[in-house]
């Protein structure tokens, strides 16, 4: 396990792998066909981690736009909401009057990727919290979950009908997944606790899978919305 000092941050470079075989994990350039039907996959750009997934999107062969009003939302057919600070997130969309606009498309199907923050944000409870926000995936969800130990650490999760081995994962002041509702697969768990869950229009990570070189999620989420734009 990494220790506190060692793990990236938001703005360090993406994490190279360690060289070695890496079985079955698809090669993380997008084919010309993909190109030709890339979505267009929108950031959440007021807070956090932004440009890694960003960058992460690309590499898995979406198109990328930064969300930061509710117009910018009209032109995308995926919305990432990346980690930070979920209460100055929560602020954030509050001002700028996205709360409704991001609602109203993922009532229209839109689907939506949460990762740490992001994750809260779209939790139906978050425990100890008087108001959910996003209210949109159904699950509880505990903020600041780690004791002080193991506030910050990075290990390897198996995930559920994920090719190509375990998943290095990076956790850094992470919530945990207590319970899913209806509709809501686990996909992993660290420690016997939620990590990694999925609903046909979500996906939703306690971690940072954008702090790593490892495209595997950021292919899952853009297969979904392909699936979801032409459904
Ligand atoms: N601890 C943060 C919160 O509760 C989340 C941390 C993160 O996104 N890295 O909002």
């Amino acid at each position: 396990m990494a220790r506190i000092h060692d793990l990236p941050k938001p703005g360090d470079p993406a994490v190279r792998e360690p060289p070695g075989p890496r079985v079955g994990v698809a090669p993380s350039r997008p084919t010309p066909a993909e190109i030709a039907l890339a979505p267009t996959i929108g950031v959440l750009g007021v807070q956090g981690d932004v440009s890694e997934h960003a960058a992460a999107l690309e590499r898995a062969g979406a198109r990328v736009v930064w969300v930061r009003r509710p117009e910018d939302l009209e032109a995308v057919d995926g919305l990432v909401l990346p980690g930070g600070e979920s209460t100055t997130l929560r602020r954030l969309l509050d001002y700028e009057g996205l709360v409704e606009a991001v609602r109203r498309r993922v009532g229209e199907g839109m689907p939506v990727f949460g990762t740490c923050a992001g994750a809260i944000l779209l939790a139906t409870e978050v425990t100890g919290a008087p108001v959910p926000h996003l209210s949109l995936v159904p699950m509880t969800v505990a903020r600041n979950a780690y004791g002080r130990q193991r506030e910050s650490f990075a290990t390897d999760i198996d995930v559920t009908d994920l090719e190509g081995g375990p998943l290095h994962a990076v956790f850094i002041r992470a919530p945990v997944i207590e319970a899913v509702g209806e509709g809501v697969r686990v996909l992993a768990r660290e420690s016997g606790e939620i990590v990694l869950a999925e609903s046909d229009r979500a996906l939703v990570a306690t971690f940072h899978p954008e702090l790593t070189s490892d495209g595997r999620l950021h292919r899952r989420f853009v297969s979904m919305v392909r699936a979801a734009r032409s459904a």
